[in-house]
C-alpha cells in the first residue's frame, strides 16, 4: 500500500475549498495511506519535504499549491540526504508546471489519473547557486512586476493587477535593465526586457513561451527579449501565445546546460524572489523523480 504525504499550502489558491482534504479523501477511497501537512508560513513546505525525505516514512510527496509551493517542495527534496518522488497538483493561482503537464485540476479527476494512468518520470531540474527550480528562472522588469503586485490584489483582480503594476513600473522607471550573459557558445551584454531560463514550455500562463522545451532532454531553454523598437515589442507580445516570438530578430532563444548572468535587477525562481544579481544557472539532467 502506497503512503502518500500531502504538503498543502491552504493560502495558495483562489478557491475557498480545502483541496488538501479533498485530495486526501479521494486517495483514502482508493486505498492509499494518507497523511496531510498544512503549511503556515514561507519555508514550511521546504522543511517538511526535507524531513519526510530524510525519514523515508512515506512513498510519495504530493505538493498541493501553486508554483511557489512546488518550488519549496523541490528545494526540500534536494536539501535532503535521500529523495522521494514528487507528484504535483495545481492548487494555486499560478500553476505553470502543472498546466504544462496537462494535469487534471479537480481532486477526483486528479486522483483517478494518479491511480490509473500516472507514471514515474525522471525530469531535469534547474539550479541557480544553491537554489533549485522546476519550471523557470526569470529576470527583468516584467518578472519584477509580479512581485510588486500585492498578493490580495492578485487574487481579486487576477492578471489585471499585473498590467496595472506593469504600466506603473514602465512610467516610473522605464522598460529596460542591463544584463551580461555568458555560456560556452553564447554571450550578450546590453539592455533587455526579460530573460528566462526554463524547463517546461509554460511560463506566466503562456503555454508556448519556450515553444519546444522538453523537461527531460538534459537542457534548459534560454529566452532573451532585448531592447527593441516599440513596434517590435508589440509584435513579440502578440506572438507569445503561439510561440512565434522566438523568431523575432530582437529575441534570442537557445538551449543551454550552464549559463552565467549578471543583471542590475532582481531574479526569481518559479515566481519566488531570489536575492541574487550575479549567478550561474545550470541544468541537472533527469535529477528528480516526478509522477504525472
Ligand atoms: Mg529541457
Amino acid at each position: 500500500m502506497k503512503r502518500i504525504h500531502i504538503i498543502y499550502n491552504p493560502k495558495a489558491g483562489r478557491s475557498l475549498r480545502d483541496m488538501g482534504e479533498e485530495l486526501g479523501l479521494e486517495l483514502l477511497k482508493r486505498g492509499y495511506q494518507v497523511s496531510l501537512y498544512r503549511t503556515q508560513a514561507q519555508g514550511d513546505a521546504t522543511r517538511e519535504a526535507k524531513e519526510r525525505c530524510n525519514a523515508q516514512d512515506v512513498d510519495i510527496l504530493l505538493a498541493v499549491g501553486g508554483d511557489g509551493t512546488l518550488n519549496e517542495v523541490v528545494n526540500g527534496i534536494f536539501q535532503a540526504e535521500q529523495q522521494l518522488p514528487l507528484a504535483p497538483f495545481a492548487g494555486g493561482t499560478a500553476n505553470d508546471f502543472c498546466t504544462f503537464l496537462k494535469l487534471p485540476e479537480e481532486p477526483w479527476d486528479y486522483v483517478h489519473h494518479l491511480h490509473r494512468r500516472a507514471k514515474s518520470h525522471m525530469i531535469d531540474i534547474g539550479k541557480v547557486e544553491d537554489r533549485y527550480f522546476i519550471n523557470v528562472l526569470a529576470s527583468g522588469m516584467l518578472s519584477e512586476v509580479a512581485h510588486k503586485t500585492d498578493t490580495q490584489l492578485k487574487n481579486i483582480l487576477g492578471s489585471f493587477a499585473y498590467y496595472m503594476e506593469g504600466i506603473k513600473e514602465f512610467i516610473t522607471r522605464g522598460l529596460y535593465n542591463k544584463i551580461a550573459l555568458q555560456s560556452d557558445d553564447y554571450h550578450y551584454n546590453g539592455e533587455y526586457v526579460v530573460f528566462m531560463v526554463s524547463n517546461s514550455r509554460t511560463i506566466g500562463g503562456f503555454k508556448n513561451l519556450s515553444p519546444d522545451a522538453s523537461i527531460n532532454d538534459g537542457y534548459l531553454n534560454a529566452l532573451l527579449i532585448k531592447k527593441a523598437p516599440f513596434k517590435s515589442l508589440v509584435e513579440i507580445a502578440m506572438n507569445l501565445d503561439q510561440g512565434a516570438h522566438v523568431d523575432n530578430p530582437y529575441v534570442d532563444y537557445f538551449t543551454t546546460n550552464k549559463i552565467h548572468l549578471v543583471t542590475d535587477t532582481h531574479m526569481d525562481v518559479d515566481g519566488e524572489h531570489l536575492e541574487l544579481t550575479n549567478a550561474t544557472v545550470e541544468a541537472l539532467p533527469r535529477a528528480l523523480e516526478c509522477i504525472f
